[in-house]
């Protein structure tokens, strides 16, 4: 299963902002996306970083609030692992677990082309799971 799969599902939409948006412009989008990361791209959607909720709360521990007036360009992480179509779901988990991030999002060119966070391969998981006891029950039933 690739990640073309995950996409299919739920579209291709990315929450992203340019570098030059707030720390507080960021905090906004989380808020009222309900979604842990922002992706930062420019104006030609190429990727530039990405900033999720614990780096809002690193900096703010840090740096205090006088930080949330600054452009996110200064505390986006970088350079940013993505994926493409192409890549197994089975990598992305590995890629999540071993580096201790819960998502990547998906670029063709370097251009944003979706995300994938750890709730939509758990999601996929479970579907996963759910279809192979489905096949087993049936295989049993008929035998
Ligand atoms: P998360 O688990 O996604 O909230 O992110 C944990 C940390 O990893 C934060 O510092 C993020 O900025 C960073 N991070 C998240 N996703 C990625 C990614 N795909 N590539 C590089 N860093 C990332």
């Amino acid at each position: 299963m690739t990640v073309a799969w995950i996409l299919r599902e739920k579209g291709r939409n990315v929450v992203s902002a340019l570098p030059s948006a707030s720390v507080n412009d960021i905090v906004t989008m989380l808020a009222k996306n309900r979604i842990g990361a922002v992706v930062i791209a420019d104006e030609q959607r190429q990727v530039q970083g990405i900033i999720s909720e614990r780096d809002i709360v690193r900096i703010l521990a840090t740096q205090g609030t006088a930080a949330l007036h600054e452009p996110v360009r200064e505390h986006m992480t970088r350079p940013v692992v993505t994926c493409t179509e192409q890549h197994s779901i089975d990598w992305l988990m590995e890629e999540m677990t071993a580096r201790r991030f819960r998502h990547i999002p998906v670029a063709e060119q370097g251009r944003l082309a979706g995300i994938v966070s750890i709730g939509d391969v758990v999601k996929h998981r479970i579907a996963r799971a759910e279809s192979e006891a489905a096949q087993m029950r049936q295989y049993f039933v008929a035998g």
